[in-house]
């Protein structure tokens, strides 16, 4: 696919339509991106109404990031209030989709290719030194065919520099505590390795096909000291053996010994052929 350059964009091409969602900083509209030769792209808008650092962090990010597993930016409008002009992603998020219950369960092997993708995706953000630090189901949008996962809300990404593995969080901002591992918990310590601790817990949600939140009911504490005991995350009713055992190599307690997206990527790679036969029995 080919890399797209986000653009400055006039609040005269853009013709916003229906409320898709809404964040705790703004809303999302379904809209039309005029494009050049009057070509109409259809789009997803973002607006946002609260926290304009957080929205500058999202620009500033995104605008560097194109990959078919990633929500694409197509560019911005900088006239107040600032918007953001997204890929749209009519599927919704994985988390609604998995606890909708008027469509038919996803099979595993559904299951299974979304969970390629949006390993495929972390591994572009890995190689390009980003942390996403909020990688979770409710933050992988599904395209409208519902074929492809994109990791969408990049408001907490943090760049690396070429000698950084680690981003130290300084403010006490809230955490997604129940993705975190315990690095970041104890030390609000977040890198790559924090990242696949959160992928672990994602693919933890779709298995439990959003049933029940992580760790739920639990204050952060908590969570920690269950981590730091060992604990972890039971085993999904319907989860092959195979990737649960992935998930607790995501879970290790030592940031090094956990995989990384390229391993990630390649080990349920490998597993495509064995969970098909799965759902046909
Ligand atoms: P936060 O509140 O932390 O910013 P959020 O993901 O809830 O996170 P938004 O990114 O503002 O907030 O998105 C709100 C909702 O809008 C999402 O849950 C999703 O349903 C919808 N949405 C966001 N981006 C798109 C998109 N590109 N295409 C389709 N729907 C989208």
């Amino acid at each position: 696919s080919s890399i797209i350059t986000p653009s400055l964009i006039s609040k005269t091409d853009l013709t916003l339509k229906d409320v898709i969602g809404r964040g705790h900083y703004g809303v999302v509209l379904k809209s039309t991106w005029k494009h050049r030769d009057g070509i109409e792209i259809e789009c997803a808008v973002k607006v946002l109404t609260q926290s304009p650092e957080k929205l500058v962090q999202e620009i500033v990010h995104m605008q560097k990031l194109s990959h078919e597993n990633i929500v694409q930016l197509y560019g911005v409008c900088l006239e107040e209030p600032v918007l953001m002009v997204l890929e749209l992603c009519d599927g919704g998020s994985l988390a609604a989709r998995l606890k909708d219950h008027s469509k038919p369960t996803p099979l595993v092997t559904t299951l299974l290719k979304y969970a390629i993708q949006i390993a495929e995706g972390m591994r572009y953000l890995e190689t390009q030194g980003y942390v996403h630090r909020d990688l979770a189901a409710r933050n992988v949008l599904l395209t409208k065919d519902e074929q492809t996962a994109k990791i969408a809300d990049f408001g907490l990404t943090r760049h690396l520099e070429p000698d950084q593995s680690l981003y130290e969080m300084s403010q006490n901002a809230q955490l997604p505590f129940s993705w975190c591992p315990p690095e970041s918990l104890r030390y609000k310590k977040f890198s790559s390795q924090s990242d696949v601790w959160a992928f672990g817990v994602t693919i933890w949600e779709m298995f439990q096909y959003e049933k029940e939140d992580p760790w739920m009911n639990l204050s952060s504490r908590m969570v920690l000291e269950k981590i730091e005991a060992g604990e972890r995350l039971s085993k999904p009713l319907y989860c092959p053996q195979e990737i649960y055992k992935i998930m607790l190599e995501c879970w290790d307690f030592v940031p090094q010994a956990r995989p990384n997206f390229t391993i990630l990527t390649n080990k349920l790679k490998g597993f495509e052929f064995d969970v098909f036969d799965l759902d046909k029995k």
